[in-house]
């Protein structure tokens, strides 16, 4: 199997309108039916746009009537600093404080009338809790996250990975999610995902066909979980290469 789903990042009422009608329409034009994912009460000072007072009413009920999957984003998309130095909405949180802003999220997005289906943190940032939570919490089919070549099982919760944000021809086999964040997209890659989308639109599925057809239990082979490590690895020499510049 060979699958292409397409994540939409950081919807909100202030995100950048005209990034997001380009992508729509470009996915649009093929019939593509990505993840999208909207942070249920947004603090993040980044989506300084226009607010869309329309946002919940007609936007979001537009996604859900083509059949985009929904994905609740966190809760405020607000970070903290971690124990390890990095940033985080969830990670070194309690289980009760991470529940609290799981569920609270989840219950803004079904007021607003949509019911997310899968669940993905700000900036990859998640920790055991984070699964625990999720799965505890059993309202989200997957999260969107994650190193492998295929969904697989974590601490009773499903993953559907994300190897590369950007869209192109990886391994003729697998499932991979390509990450997009309309509101800071720049026209050459819109360019690029609509060329990469026209020359690839069979090997495109929605997170929903994909749920269908995945074994909901496997678990990571042996060398998937070389994965994560050894992209951490490649992107800390290639830091060094760049600060050694
Ligand atoms: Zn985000």
């Amino acid at each position: 199997m060979l699958s292409y789903i397409i994540r939409l990042d950081d919807a909100t009422p202030k995100m950048n309108h005209n990034g997001w009608q380009e992508v729509e329409s470009i996915l649009d034009r093929y019939d593509v039916k990505p993840i999208v994912g909207i942070i249920p009460d947004s603090s993040d000072p980044l989506f300084c746009w226009e607010e869309d007072p329309r946002f919940w009413t007609e936007t979001v009920q537009r996604w859900i009537a083509k059949g985009w999957t929904i994905a609740q984003h966190g809760y405020h998309h607000v970070y903290h600093p971690c124990k390890d130095g990095s940033h985080s909405e969830f990670s070194d949180l309690s289980y009760e404080e991470q529940m609290f802003r799981i569920k609270t999220g989840y219950e803004v997005m079904v007021n607003k009338g949509c019911q997310p289906s899968c669940f993905f943190a700000p900036g990859h940032t998640f920790d055991n809790t984070t699964i625990d939570v999720c799965r505890d919490f059993g309202r989200f089919d997957f999260i969107s996250d994650g190193y492998a070549l295929y969904p697989y099982q974590e601490k009773g919760m499903l993953f559907f990975p994300s190897i590369f944000d950007t869209p192109h021809r990886i391994l003729p086999f697998g499932v991979y999610t390509f990450i997009l964040h309309p509101s800071f997209t720049k026209q050459s890659a819109f360019s690029q995902l609509d060329r990469f989308i026209s020359s690839n639109r069979k090997s495109f599925s929605s997170a929903t066909e994909v749920l269908l057809r995945c074994n909901k239990m496997r678990e990571k082979s042996a060398i998937e979980k070389t994965i994560h490590p050894t992209i951490t690895t490649l992107r800390k020499i290639r830091k060094m290469l760049l600060i050694g510049r």
